[in-house]
């Protein structure tokens, strides 16, 4: 744990070794190529950071959601090879395939309107989406023959690179993540009849890449893992060999010592219970500190536990630390790594009833990221 520089209300630091030690922790477990997922800002890490760390532990590939990600990555510096794969009608795939960004494609439109941004020298490269039940984007089976088969056909005249054939399961079990796989085998077998050999295959997120092995095939994407986090209720990050790379915290804004039956924050949802202190941490939801957390959210302060006492405001949030000795600039950590005493991104995700995805992904955009050195 560590003070905040001058001036800074709240910030979220950012543990890049720690990326680059998960990355790697993980691709020795999976065997397989590691696509690092760093879409949403790198689930609020930071794209370019968390994509560089990434590439650092031995990511071979990176996944954005869509195209505007992937040249935010080119743009910051990124070389790696980027899969963008959820695209508004009209995204410019010319401008993705300038800066090199394979697309994933989901219908016979998006293949063509691909093939047709390639260059004389330069087929554009795509992984082809394919649909196993999540009931998403990708190509369904009643249309795979015929989008296998033009796809063939644009790969024979040079415009396409069919580079990767993939799809995403749901987590809902591990026999319905097994019939996933069974049907993501039908489509490599009509792929392959339609003369098409995509040389990454991949099907599993963390959680498949992590508990099913034979979903790894030849790539998997990782998002929450490299992150540090958890994708399952009864394992934790240090249960995983992982080690969570972000920590919201704040300095104490203001102290008060007050006598009891006083109310706290808006409605009052909370009143002291006996003379006590209420130290003010400016973290409020437009930072990231759900309003559903409001009177449980944990922060921990000068190495001692306390619940958000009522509500969660817009930029702050009120604990009561009944009489230990807290006072203005001291560190509140909202969350961080627990195995350093801070309180883990899941007791959030637990007070909101939420997932530890939602938790990390919603710190604001004003909240100010920054590097941890070691
Ligand atoms: C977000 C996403 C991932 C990463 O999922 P995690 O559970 O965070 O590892 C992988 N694939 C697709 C298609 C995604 O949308």
């Amino acid at each position: 744990m560590s003070r905040l520089p001058r001036g800074v209300l709240r910030e979220a630091l950012i543990d890049t070794a720690a990326i680059t030690a998960n990355v790697r922790h993980l691709r020795a477990l999976v065997g397989v190529e590691v696509m690092a997922v760093v879409k949403a800002d790198g689930y609020g890490h930071g794209a370019v950071r968390s994509a560089a760390a990434a590439v650092a532990g031995g990511a071979a590939r990176l996944g954005v959601t869509d195209v505007a990600e992937a040249l935010q990555l080119r743009r910051g510096g990124i070389d790696a090879p980027i899969l963008a794969w959820l695209h508004a009608p009209g995204t410019s795939f010319a401008e993705a395939a300038a800066y090199g960004v394979e697309l994933g494609v989901s219908s016979m439109d998006q293949l063509q309107h691909a093939a047709a941004v390639a260059s004389a020298d330069r087929p554009v490269d795509v992984h082809v989406k394919v649909e196993t039940g999540l009931g998403r984007n990708g190509v369904a089976p009643a249309d795979m023959g015929s989008v296998f088969a033009e796809a063939a056909r644009l790969e024979r005249i040079g415009r396409l690179r069919v580079v990767g054939l993939f799809s995403h399961v749901s987590n809902a079990s591990p026999d319905d993540d097994r019939a996933a796989l069974a049907q993501f085998e039908r489509a490599q077998a009509a792929a392959s009849a339609a003369g098409l050999r995509p040389r990454v295959r991949h099907l599993a997120a963390t959680a498949a890449a992590i508990d099913l092995p034979e979903t790894r095939l030849d790539c998997v994407r990782l998002g929450l893992g490299i992150y540090g986090l958890s994708p399952f209720d009864d394992r934790t990050s240090a249960d995983l060999g992982l080690r969570p790379a972000m920590t919201l915290h704040a300095a104490v804004s203001a102290v008060r010592r007050v006598p009891a039956g006083h109310g706290v924050s808006y409605g009052y949802t909370y009143r002291t219970a006996r003379e006590t202190t209420l130290a003010l941490v400016p973290v409020g939801y437009a930072d990231g500190a759900p309003r559903q957390a409001s009177g449980s959210g944990p922060v921990a302060i000068g190495g001692r536990r306390f619940p958000v006492a009522g509500r969660i405001a817009m930029d702050q949030l009120i604990v009561d630390v009944g009489d230990a000795a807290v006072a203005v600039g001291d560190e509140a950590v909202l969350f961080g790594d627990p195995t350093l005493g801070a309180p883990a991104v899941e007791e959030w995700a637990d007070a909101a009833s939420t997932i530890n995805y939602e938790i990390v992904t919603r710190v604001g955009p004003r909240v100010p990221r920054r590097e941890a050195t070691a």
